[in-house]
């Protein structure tokens, strides 16, 4: 059976990945999410195992001994990471399967696997990066500059990606991202 696409969604945080993720989901219900492990505190709203598997420091480390995930960061003083057997089996059930990470993990995933399709998610200036960031309203002010400091350094790493995608608006960064997952599945019909 052909093997699923593995499209891997990154950009610097508050970029809108994960609105823009949600609404994917909904325009392509085919495509299938990749739910994160993580160490940070779930916010108001967010469930287990439906945004994120919450684990504690210990529970995350044991998946790192175990060697179940694909790649995993420490971002702004947590760890995230993707569960491995997951992505495996559905890529070989030949489903789609988006992850939606941030920067380092995206290119330690493009080193296991070189084939997947990896889109760099922009703003369209660092001014509406840091407005969205600090209009999310959940983080301190310490917390939004190191996420402006870490996103500008993240920016340097854009020539990594297979596209770069301005999130100017919703519906316009999903139907760009649409259109590459068709002309990506398109590209290796020839194989
Ligand atoms: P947040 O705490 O805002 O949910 O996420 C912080 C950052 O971690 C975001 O850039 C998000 O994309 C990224 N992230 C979420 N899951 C993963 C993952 O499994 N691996 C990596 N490397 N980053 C992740």
């Amino acid at each position: 059976m052909k093997k699923g696409l593995l499209i891997v969604l990154s950009g610097p945080s508050g970029v809108g990945k994960g609105t823009v993720c949600s609404v994917l989901r909904h325009k392509m219900p085919e495509l299938v999410y990749s739910v994160s492990a993580t160490t940070r505190q779930p916010r108001q709203g967010e469930m287990d195992g439906i945004n994120y598997f919450f684990k504690s420091k210990e529970q995350f480390q044991d998946m790192i001994a175990r060697d179940a995930l694909l790649e995993y960061a420490e971002y702004v003083g947590n760890y995230y990471g993707t569960p491995r057997d997951f992505v495996d089996k559905t890529i070989a059930e030949g489903k789609d399967v988006i992850l939606e990470i941030e920067v380092q993990g995206a290119l330690k995933v493009k080193d296991k696997f070189p084939e997947g399709v990896f889109v760099f998610l922009l703003p369209p200036s660092l001014d509406e990066l840091k407005q969205r960031i600090t209009g999310r309203g959940t983080e301190t002010t310490s917390v939004i500059d190191h996420r402006m400091s870490v996103a500008v350094d993240e920016m340097g790493l854009i020539r990594h990606y297979d596209y770069a995608v301005v999130n100017d608006e919703i519906d316009a960064a999903c139907h760009r991202i649409q259109s590459i997952v068709t002309a990506e599945h398109c590209r290796r019909e020839r194989f």
